[in-house]
C-alpha cells in the first residue's frame, strides 16, 4: 500500500487521514506538525500558511515523544506532495 505524506510537513503515514476516497478527512492531527487534517491542509494556500507558521515556530513535533532519533527536517520536507509544496 502506498504511503501518504502530510501536505504540510511531509511526515509519512501508512493510511491517508483523508480516507480511501481522498475526500473524507478524519480531522485528526499530524503527529509532527500538528496540522488538523481536513482543515489546515484543505487547500494549497492553507497548507503553505500552516507550514510557514510551523517552521517559523521552530518546527517542533506535536507529539515530541515519538520524534525519531536522527530525525531530518529537510528530508521530510522533501516528501511533501508536489501539489502542496
Ligand atoms: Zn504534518
Amino acid at each position: 500500500m502506498a504511503l501518504w505524506f502530510c501536505r504540510v510537513c511531509g511526515l509519512d503515514y501508512d493510511e491517508s487521514p483523508w480516507g480511501a476516497d481522498g475526500r473524507t478527512p478524519d480531522h485528526t492531527w499530524c503527529s509532527c506538525c500538528g496540522t488538523e487534517f481536513g482543515f489546515h491542509d484543505a487547500s494549497l494556500e492553507a497548507a503553505r500558511q500552516r507550514r510557514a507558521q510551523w517552521l517559523g515556530a521552530g518546527a517542533e513535533w506535536f507529539y515530541p515523544n515519538i520524534r525519531p532519533a536522527g530525525w531530518n527536517l529537510a528530508q521530510q520536507l522533501a516528501q511533501i506532495p508536489v501539489d502542496y509544496q
